[in-house]
């Protein structure tokens, strides 16, 4: 009873992890199939004591016909920002990151920041994960694994203090089916419930899933990593700018219907001598247009890794660039990746332990 027949999960088990209370039904599990998945969704009433509090013939039917494992924690690495990094190791032994981030100390919510992939196929000349090449996409088993893996160890104990950025390992869009899955799951009324509004979605420009994404529901909010103003040096540091570029994704972002109160998040990676000059900002706001406004800008200092030449400019020249774009009225953040401390850029922890260095 897999729910994806063309991306069965291991063995030609489900994950329980994945399974909707109609995908239950189906596999005729004994007991209520709305209650069955509630147990094993509400994560407070399992993690803190490891039980899934479920009838016996409930949780046999589960231990036979669907794979009960989840993400396991090899390595912490905390912040002095109050993040921590989380290298979780997969059942065939491959390893993805994950990341912890709490607002503040005296807040209850928390963020965290998912992979959706094994690897990366895109490339981008920045990312250590796009160094790596792809290894295999994740499923949403393992997608909603980590979310759960990450509460049982560091909370927050209820899905309403969470929110989910697809911001780790890989491109969400390139494995659109299985974190479409995640999210559905998530969202659930019987299950965490999460609000698709406080899910992100972060893609390189896939403007084959961006189209797809928009007609999806639930609906996750979408980010896009712009990280440059030209086609010419846009293909240079992305290679998807080639098949899709700036006019066809801008396109794309038309074509998208916001709903009232719904933003887009854009995230630009300033890369010292290559896009973080005044007339890259110039150029941004004139492709974002009336985008420009009402809408979230991060700008992110590169992040410096041994996997990549470019390099992080310096603070000055971070500053005016965010000064002129907030001169054209534009919303923008200096983001400095959290947990930068720890260890370097996102895809960084696994990629060194792949590389043995
Ligand atoms: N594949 C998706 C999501 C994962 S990457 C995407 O590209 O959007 C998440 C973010 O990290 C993207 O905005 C990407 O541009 C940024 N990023 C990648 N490498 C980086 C680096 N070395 N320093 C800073 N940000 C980086
Ligand atoms: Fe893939 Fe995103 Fe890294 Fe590009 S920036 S290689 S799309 S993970």
């Amino acid at each position: 009873m897999p729910w994806d027949r063309r991306a069965p999960e291991r063995g030609g088990r489900p994950s329980a992890w994945a399974l909707l209370p109609e995908d239950l039904a189906e596999g005729e599990c004994p007991g209520r199939p709305a209650h069955v998945f509630s147990r094993l969704q509400r994560a407070r009433t399992w993690l803190a004591d490891d039980r899934l509090f479920l009838a016996r013939d409930s949780r046999a039917w589960l231990e036979a016909h669907t794979d009960l494992s989840l993400p396991v924690i090899l390595e912490r690495h905390p912040s002095e920002d109050g993040s921590t990094k989380l290298v979780l190791g997969l059942t065939d032994g491959h390893r993805i990151e994950a990341v912890h981030m709490p607002r503040r100390v005296d807040d209850p919510r928390v963020t965290f920041c998912l992979s959706s992939q094994v690897g990366c196929a895109l490339g981008c000349t920045f990312c250590a994960t796009g160094a790596m090449g792809i290894v295999r996409n994740l499923t949403a088993g393992e997608i909603v694994g980590q979310v759960l893996t990450l509460m049982r160890a560091l909370g927050p104990t209820l899905g309403e203090d969470l929110f989910l950025v697809f911001m780790g390992m890989g491109e969400p869009l390139h494995n659109l089916d299985h974190v479409h899955r995640a999210i559905r799951v998530l969202c659930h009324p019987h299950g965490m419930l999460l609000s698709p509004w406080r899910i992100t979605v972060s893609t390189a420009g896939l403007v084959s899933g961006i189209e797809k994404l928009a007609r999806m529901d639930p609906r996750p909010l979408l980010a896009l990593s712009l990280n440059a103003t030209t086609d010419a040096a846009r293909s240079a540091t992305m290679p998807v700018n080639r098949a899709w570029n700036l006019a066809r994704l801008r396109q794309a972002l038309d074509a998208w219907e916001l709903k009232r109160h719904e933003r887009f998040i854009f995230e630009y990676v300033l890369l010292a001598g290559v896009n973080d000059t005044l007339e890259d900002a110039d150029r941004l706001v004139a492709w974002l247009g009336p985008l420009s406004r009402g809408h979230n800008l991060n700008l992110i200092p590169m992040n410096e890794h041994e996997h990549s030449a470019f390099r992080e400019p310096a603070e000055e020249r971070t500053q005016a660039f965010a000064k002129r774009l907030h001169e054209h009225g534009c919303f923008v953040t200096v983001r400095r990746s959290r947990g930068r401390d720890v260890q370097g850029a996102c895809g960084q922890l696994v990629r060194r332990a792949v590389a043995g260095g």
